[in-house]
């Protein structure tokens, strides 16, 4: 095995999950008497450049031609998208005759802001089912994988970028060194790069181990994305600290001989990661020993609740939630069925672990004891969305950062139920 950043073979094992099927891969009911492929799943850290990242044991192809995750379906997703929208057309000042495009644009989330605000804009989606659905909602949408080739057509068909956004699809690319020089081919010489991506200091510090899945290869530190930005001939100029996914970057960066001197939160958010250890190896060592403790805690409440006759069930079937579930191996004894708001999975499986996804109304009709969230990053809107659990006297649970009850406050639980 090679650094995929900078080919060096020292590579220390940070975090060993076992094997798993691919977490996006939910399983129709005719596929549960067919095999179902697993993949080991270790994080590794390369000792010479710091990237943290997984060996590519399954392609973007296999995942994304038909992909299940619809960014629409978060509220507070949706709303994150409007709001970066409306800063960033006043921060770089764009308007008639700009152009953005957006790689690994999903169902035009985010680019329908764009379109609205009258800003000429392109999004690139490899996923077929969801490119389709961005353009029903008029966001024009080529279908392709980001690549040197592709980028230089859509350079050729529509101009080259004022900014280049691309959100969540950093860690997503086997091809680091190709998908970087191809988002450098989209950019004007003078334009923008923005890039949100989770940050690895909070997969260490806080055992967001969930974040760890196959179509994840890479996981940075701001310190690891300057060197990845740096074999693009892009320089890293600004980045902020995001609430977003359990805690992410954007990062902002120019071509080099545009870039200028990065902001002082560039230096501020360096400090704050050598501060945490996260520029040495010894570091990341620790992220074993609190997912282990994670998943103990968790197991010891389920069983307590299986114990004691209490009905539990999941909400929420991310990607992330199939890691969770799979690592600590819990089954439908233990999690009864997830709910999920996602139609494409209703009448499907969590891959590994089998556990039968329905729709959010099962939950008022059962009215289970114990609700455990899987996308603990949507804390604030699930305790919201849930309130109303708490009129039957249910537990609203989140596993991460460590075992909680959220609290199902008195003004919530006038909520109706949905
Ligand atoms: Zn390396």
């Amino acid at each position: 095995m090679r650094c995929r950043l900078c080919g060096s073979d020292q590579l220390v094992s940070v975090l060993d999950l076992g094997a798993t099927p691919p977490c996006e891969r939910f399983l129709a009911e005719e596929e549960l008497d067919c095999p179902e492929p697993t993949y080991p799943l270790h994080l590794r850290l390369c000792e010479h450049c710091l990237l943290l990242q997984l060996p590519a044991l399954i392609t973007p192809e296999d995942t994304f031609v038909e992909y299940a995750y619809f960014s629409s379906f978060s509220d507070s997703w949706v709303e994150h998208a409007k709001t970066f929208v409306e800063r960033t057309n006043r921060r770089l000042g764009l308007g008639d005759g700009s152009f953005v495009i957006e790689v690994a644009s999903n169902d035009g989330y985010l680019l329908q802001h764009v379109v609205a605000s009258g800003v000429r804009c392109v999004g690139v989606e490899p996923s077929v089912n969801v490119g389709a659905a961005a353009r029903e909602r008029g966001v024009p949408t080529v279908t392709a994988f980001l690549d040197e080739t592709t980028a230089s057509h859509i350079r050729s068909e529509h101009g080259p970028a004022d900014l280049v956004i691309a959100n969540n699809v950093y860690a997503h690319v086997p091809d680091l060194v190709g998908f970087t020089k191809a988002m450098r081919t989209l950019m004007s010489d003078t334009g923008w790069l923005s890039i949100e991506v989770h940050h690895a200091q909070n997969l260490v510090a806080l055992g967001q181990f969930d974040t760890i899945y196959h179509e994840h290869f890479q996981y940075y530190t701001v310190h690891s994305a300057m060197r990845a930005l740096a074999i693009g001939d892009l320089a890293l100029v600004d980045v902020e600290l995001l609430e977003t996914h359990g805690g992410s970057i954007r990062l902002w960066a120019r071509p080099t001989a545009s870039a200028g001197v990065p902001t002082e939160r560039v230096h501020q958010a360096l400090a704050m990661e050598e501060a945490a250890g996260l520029h040495e190896v010894d570091g990341y060592l620790n992220l074993r020993r609190r997912t282990e403790a994670i998943r103990h805690a968790l197991l010891r409440f389920l069983l307590d609740c299986r114990a004691q006759g209490k009905r539990v069930v999941g909400y929420g079937a991310p990607g992330k939630g199939n890691t969770l579930l799979n690592y600590c191996g819990i089954r439908s004894d233990l999690i009864e069925y997830i709910v999920d708001r996602n139609p494409y999975k209703h009448g499907r499986f969590t891959p590994g672990t089998r556990i039968p996804i329905h729709e959010t109304q099962r939950i008022a009709t059962d009215r289970p004891d114990v609700v455990i969230a899987l996308p603990w990053n949507l804390e604030i809107e699930l305790t919201e969305q849930l309130a109303y659990i708490g009129e039957w006297g249910a537990e609203l649970i989140f596993p991460l950062p460590t075992l909680h009850k959220a609290e199902l406050g008195r003004r919530q639980l006038s909520g109706a139920a949905r």
